[in-house]
């Protein structure tokens, strides 16, 4: 019989690499908290129209990559309902948001999140079917101050601060303005009339997209388009006085935290509800958006870390009140490839192998591994029947060292203990054991 195997864009996670999806978890967690946000879980399916209505029927999520079907109606009186895997949460945040009134308390809305999304991409590195995404939303009434360029200014020094804190080095912010619902419209425009007597010579993506999402025109990778695009008009011209001032506060407030960015008015994101400050957080040698690679990045083609922006409309465009925001989704996929390629991320050992001599002693090794991993330490039991070659063997590639428990040792209360880096053994008192296997000092 044939195996199954997990559907392609899909992975299963093991050990060790788990252990970095869970530091990079809990220090996203702890970043949120110090920050004042808390964490909202919505479902992972929710109706067809949240998507529809609020990423786009244009986009290319919602046009060709949604998990989409019709639920069968269970009885005669219900209807069947087209449901959708989340192909992104920042709609489902502001659904529930709606739903349960968030808004009429007035208070500014800081909700975080973790979990899968699903999208029907061509799988490569980086890109995967199911994939991870770490977010945030900063949303409410405009009386909460949630329009202010200061939310926009804060949100992005909290991702240079959880990026450095997670030990991701090398990362560049990209930053610009699309501009409020008028100025992308102005916008729009001028792109359309710009991309008739070009189009013609564009990929067919670009032709298409020209017809339907102009915009996204910017966002195309082909060599051969990329001088076409650098002459299109830039959507700074297209930007009304309000929205030119709340960008420059938005750059004055980053440069007074000293959080470094890039301009790139390329950077307009796919997703129809967005507004004013758009950004990404880019991880290696590729430029964004087309141009040509340089370097070697370890996302392959998929140089984004996160992306976010402003969406002043969105909630509106869902049946709520006016209640202006702005977030961002992180890959955490994505995060994990970069941590592994820098050695440090490696996850971490075992801080001892207990090895009883001998079937008779097996009991007593469970009590000493209980001693240990009472006092905090990560430790691995072994099996008495092992012979002493086959610890040593197992223990030299899961633990930093090795404990020796045989008759004499249980007697004497003093353990024989070998660190395997520096290949040094000792003798140490059991009382001494939890100390000595977890300082450095021992190394
Ligand atoms: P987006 O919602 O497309 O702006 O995506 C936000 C972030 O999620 C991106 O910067 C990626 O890090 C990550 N991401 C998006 N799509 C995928 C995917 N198919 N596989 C892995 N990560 C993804």
């Amino acid at each position: 019989m044939s195996t199954l195997k997990a559907v392609r864009g899909t992975r299963d996670l093991l050990p060790p690499e788990t252990a970095l999806w869970n530091r990079i978890e809990a220090t996203a967690r702890d970043v949120f908290a110090r920050y004042n946000f808390g964490e909202i879980r919505t479902p992972v399916f929710e109706e067809t129209a949240l998507f529809a209505r609020s990423v786009g029927e244009e986009t290319d999520i919602v046009s060709k990559e949604m998990y989409t079907w019709e639920d069968r109606a269970r009885a005669q009186s219900e209807k069947t309902q087209s449901l959708t895997l989340r192909p992104e949460n920042t709609a489902s945040v502001v659904r529930a948001a709606i739903e349960h009134n968030l808004f009429e308390s007035g208070q500014l809305q800081k909700l975080y999140y973790i979990g899968p999304q699903f999208r029907r991409e061509r799988p490569q590195k980086g890109r995967y079917r199911q994939f991870s995404q770490i977010g945030a939303e900063v949303i409410g009434p405009p009386s909460s101050g949630s329009e202010s360029p200061l939310r926009d200014a804060e949100i992005l020094e909290m991702l240079a601060t959880l990026l450095d804190e997670l030990g991701i080095t090398g990362w560049t912010l990209e930053l610009n303005s699309v501009g409020s619902a008028a100025d992308r419209e102005r916008y729009n425009q001028a792109l359309r009339a710009a991309l008739v007597p070009v189009v013609s010579q564009m990929c067919a993506d670009c032709q298409r997209r020209a017809q339907t999402n102009p915009l996204r025109v910017l966002d195309c990778k082909i060599p051969a388009d990329q001088p076409i695009i650098e002459k299109l008009p830039v959507i700074a011209d297209s930007l009304d006085e309000a929205s030119q001032a709340h960008f420059a506060a938005v750059t004055t407030a980053l440069d007074a935290a000293g959080v470094p960015y890039k301009l790139n008015h390329r950077l307009v994101r796919g997703l129809d509800y967005y507004t004013r400050t758009t950004f990404e957080f880019t991880h290696g040698g590729l430029p964004p958006h087309g141009a040509s690679s340089a370097g070697t990045p370890v996302l392959g083609a998929q140089n984004a870390l996160l992306g976010g922006g402003r969406y002043d409309g969105l909630s509106e465009m869902l049946g709520g009140p006016r209640a202006p925001g702005i977030g961002f989704a992180m890959g955490e996929d994505r995060l994990v490839l970069t941590l592994l390629a820098q050695e440090s991320a490696m996850p971490q050992m075992a801080d001892a192998f207990i090895a009883p001599l001998g079937e008779i002693l097996n009991a007593a090794a469970l009590v000493l591994a209980r001693e240990l991993r009472h006092q905090g330490l990560w430790i691995e039991l072994g099996e008495g029947s092992f012979r002493l070659k086959k610890s040593f063997e197992t223990a030299d590639k899961i633990a930093r060292h090795i404990v020796i428990l045989g008759e004499d040792e249980l007697k004497s209360g003093i353990l024989t203990v070998k660190n395997f880096s520096t290949g040094i053994q000792t003798k140490v008192p059991r009382s001494e054991l939890a100390v000595f296997l977890s300082t450095p000092a021992s190394e």
